[in-house]
C-alpha cells in the first residue's frame, strides 16, 4: 500500500519541489523529506509550504525548515493554505490528541498529551503534570507567533490548566536557527494569550504515576522533567521484580521508586548529583528508603561484579549512546557492557529490565546483544515482555523514529 498523491487546487502557499526519493518516502506514509530530496525551495525558514515532485504531483502541505536536516515535516497529504492549517488543523489535531490520552491514560495525572509527528503536530511537544502544561517547540515551522497562540488557546479551552510553561532546549533552537528563548511561563490563569507573563515562577507540585508520587520543578530537570515515556514501563518492571534490586541510571529514581513496593531493597545509581537528591526528596515523599550512589553506572557495574554482588532485580536505562547511525556499534558495545555485567550479577531467577531509547538501536539489535551477553554470562534468558514507550507516546507504523524506546524484562535461569 502506498499513499497515492493527487493533483490539488493550490492554496497560496509557496511550493516546494522534491526528488522521486522524496516523494517515495512520503508515499511509504512518513511525513519526512530530508533536505537532501529537496529540489526547488522558494520558500521562508518555517513557511507552510506545498510539496510536490518534479511532475507537479502534489503530496500536500509540510512545515519548511531552511535549516534542519528535516527539511519537510508534511502536516496533511491534502493541501491548505496557511489559514486554514493555523486556524483549524491546529485546535483539531491539539483536541483529538487529549481526546486519545483519555482513552490510553489511567492512574496518572502525568503524560504526554502532545507527541510531535506521532499527533500529526510536528515539532510540539505538550506534557502534562498536574495542573500544570509543559510544552516545547522544537522547528521552526512551529515556532511562528500565530502558530503558537493557536496551540495555546486549544490547550486553554480545552484543559483549563493552571499555566503553561514553555522549556526551551536551546541546542535545538540553535540547530533550528531561531532566535534565543528562555524557560518561562508562556501561560498562566487569568492571563490573556500572547500577553507577557508576569515574572513568575511556578511553584514546585507533585504529580502521581501509578500511585508513586514524585516532585515536579517545572523550570527544571531533563526533558520536560520527567521520563514519562517510561510510565506503564516502571508498573510492568515492579510486577516481576523481588529481592534486592540495582537501578543502574535512576535519574528522580522512576524504576527504583516502583521497585521499592516489590523489593526488600532498593538501589539507584546515577552519576548526577541533582538527579539524586530529587530522587532522594521523591523517596522521602513516598516514605520509602533507597540508598542512592553517584556514580558511572559502568566503573559501579565492573567494580560489583568483580567483587561477586549478587542482585535478585537489575534495571539498566542509560540515556540515548546512538545519536547517529554512525555511532550504533559503539552504542552496541555499550549496552553488551551493561547487559553482560548485570547477567552476571544476577541470582537464578533474576530480573533484568534493560532498555533503550536510541531510535537507531532497533528491538533487534538490543535482543541481539542481550543474547550475546547471556551467552558470553552462560545466563539463559526467558524473555517476559518486550516493551515500548507508554500509549501516551504513541508509535506511528510508518513513522519508525516514533518507536524509539525498548524495554526488555528478561528472567535470568
Ligand atoms: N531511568 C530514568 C531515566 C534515565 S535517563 C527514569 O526512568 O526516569 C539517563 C540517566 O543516566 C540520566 O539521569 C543521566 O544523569 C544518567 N547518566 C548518564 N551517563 C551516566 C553514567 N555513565 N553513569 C551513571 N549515570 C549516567
Amino acid at each position: 500500500m502506498t499513499r497515492q498523491p493527487s493533483s490539488q487546487p493550490s492554496t497560496g502557499n509557496p511550493a516546494i519541489t522534491i526528488s522521486a526519493r522524496g516523494a517515495e518516502r512520503l508515499r511509504s506514509g512518513h511525513v519526512w523529506v530530508y533536505s537532501s530530496d529537496v529540489l526547488k525551495a522558494a520558500a521562508g525558514p518555517g513557511s507552510i509550504v506545498d510539496v510536490m515532485d518534479g511532475r507537479g504531483r502534489v503530496f500536500g502541505t509540510a512545515f519548511y525548515s531552511s535549516s534542519s536536516q528535516i527539511a519537510l515535516r508534511l502536516l496533511s497529504p491534502k493541501t491548505l493554505p496557511a489559514a486554514a492549517a493555523i486556524q483549524q488543523l491546529i485546535p483539531e489535531r491539539v483536541g483529538a490528541a487529549i481526546d486519545y490520552r483519555q482513552r490510553v491514560v489511567a492512574g496518572s495525572d502525568a503524560y504526554r498529551l502532545v507527541f510531535s509527528e506521532a499527533d500529526g503536530l510536528p515539532g510540539l511537544i505538550v506534557d502534562r503534570y498536574g495542573a500544570i502544561l509543559s510544552l516545547q517547540i522544537l522547528t521552526q515551522g512551529m515556532d511562528s507567533p500565530e502558530l503558537r497562540h493557536s496551540v495555546l488557546d486549544a490547550l486553554v479551552s480545552r484543559l483549563a490548566p493552571a499555566a503553561i510553561i514553555e522549556r526551551v532546549d536551546p541546542r535545538i533552537r540553535e540547530l533550528e536557527k531561531l532566535p534565543a528563548l528562555p524557560t518561562r511561563v508562556a501561560w498562566a490563569d487569568g492571563m490573556a494569550i500572547g500577553a507577557n507573563a508576569p515574572e513568575a515562577r511556578v511553584p514546585a507540585l507533585a504529580f502521581c504515576m501509578n500511585g508513586v508520587r514524585f516532585q515536579f520543578d517545572p523550570m527544571a530537570g531533563q526533558k520536560t522533567g520527567a521520563f514519562l515515556d517510561q510510565r506503564e514501563n516502571y508498573a510492568a518492571a515492579a510486577r516481576y521484580a523481588h529481592g534486592n534490586a540495582l537501578d543502574c541510571f535512576c535519574y528522580h529514581g522512576g524504576f527504583a521508586l516502583h521497585l521499592a513496593r516489590a523489593c526488600s531493597s532498593v538501589a539507584g545509581v546515577d552519576s548526577s548529583r541533582a538527579a539524586l537528591e530529587c530522587a532522594e526528596a521523591n523517596a522521602r515523599l513516598n516514605g520509602c528508603e533507597i540508598e542512592w550512589i553517584e556514580a558511572n553506572a559502568f566503573d559501579l557495574l565492573k567494580d560489583y561484579a568483580a567483587a561477586r554482588r549478587e542482585y535478585d532485580t537489575v534495571v539498566l536505562d542509560p540515556p540515548a549512546f546512538a545519536r547517529n547511525r554512525a555511532s550504533v556499534p559503539t552504542a552496541l558495545g555499550g549496552y553488551k557492557e551493561l547487559n553482560l555485567r548485570a547477567l552476571r550479577m544476577l541470582r537464578p531467577n533474576g530480573i533484568l529490565v534493560t532498555c533503550s531509547c536510541s531510535h537507531h538501536v532497533s528491538e533487534a539489535d538490543l535482543l541481539g546483544v542481550l543474547a550475546s551477553a547471556a551467552l558470553d554470562a552462560h545466563r539463559t534468558v526467558r524473555i517476559l515482555e518486550r516493551r515500548g514507550a507508554s500509549l501516551d507516546h504513541p508509535a506511528i507504523l510508518t513513522i519508525p523514529e516514533t518507536a524509539y524506546l525498548k524495554c526488555i524484562i528478561g528472567s535470568v535461569i
